[in-house]
């Protein structure tokens, strides 16, 4: 495997490592070896010169009539990604999405396990969601330092997100995975990820749209 230089990969690529990911895994569980850029563009109805283009960044070289090495794919994108080191997050807010997020066991697939819950309803404070135990919000830093967590995943009302944020980064936070519909203004240095799924509805009308 050649090293990669991680600055050089396109984001677009980037969002396609978790679908090639799924995918061989799968090949490696039935037993297969190595996989041909034309199946892996078929299987995720891409072009065989994308998936060649994104096996570049990868690093892994294929081998003429065989492809690549269905393994080596695996943990040169997992690799790549840091999926194969475990990453351990704090959800704040323990809501309907926070509990939805929750209960969803594929993160730990992609290296992500959520090991603290944090809320600021005290009557949801040391009740359990998936089997962990709900915290107030003070106690944050301490839980932070101590479970060496460096993910917040926030999923609290817009309004109260920037705060919550600020509290969460003056509490040793590194990186913050923001689902709430609201853009962050933290220091530079600290990552933030949104995610919103009116995004992507908005894709699909709009495609819906120019397809009529
Ligand atoms: P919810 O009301 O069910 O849950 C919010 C939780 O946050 C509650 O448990 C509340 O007690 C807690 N909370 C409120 N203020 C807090 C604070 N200052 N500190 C800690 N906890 C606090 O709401 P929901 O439906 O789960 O939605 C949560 C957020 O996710 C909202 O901002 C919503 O807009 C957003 N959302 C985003 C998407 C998406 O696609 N990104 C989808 C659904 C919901």
């Amino acid at each position: 495997m050649n090293s990669v230089e991680p600055n050089v990969i396109p984001f677009p690529t980037i969002r396609r490592f978790p679908a090639y990911l799924r995918l061989l895994k799968d090949l490696a569980g039935n037993g297969k070896e190595w996989i041909s850029a034309t199946t892996l563009a078929e299987d995720l109805k891409l072009k065989p010169i994308q998936v060649r283009k994104d096996m570049a960044c990868t690093g892994v070289e294929g081998k003429p009539k065989v492809g690549f090495q269905v393994s080596e794919l695996i943990l040169a994108i997992e690799h790549y990604l840091g999926w194969d080191d475990t990453t351990y997050a704090a959800l704040i807010g323990a809501g309907n999405l926070g509990s939805a997020l929750i209960g969803y066991k594929g993160f730990v697939d992609n290296g992500l396990r959520i090991i603290a819950i944090f809320d600021k309803d005290r009557r949801k404070v040391g009740r359990q969601v998936g089997g962990i135990v709900i915290s107030q919000l003070e106690d944050l830093a301490e839980t932070v330092k101590e479970l060496k967590i460096h993910i917040a995943i926030l999923t609290v009302p817009a309004e109260a997100a920037q705060s919550v944020a600020e509290y969460a980064v003056a509490s040793g936070i590194k990186g913050i995975w923001n689902f709430a519909p609201k853009s962050l203004n933290l220091p530079d240095g600290v990552v933030i990820q949104k995610t919103d799924l009116a995004t992507s509805f908005a894709e699909l009308s709009a495609k819906l749209k120019a397809s009529e």
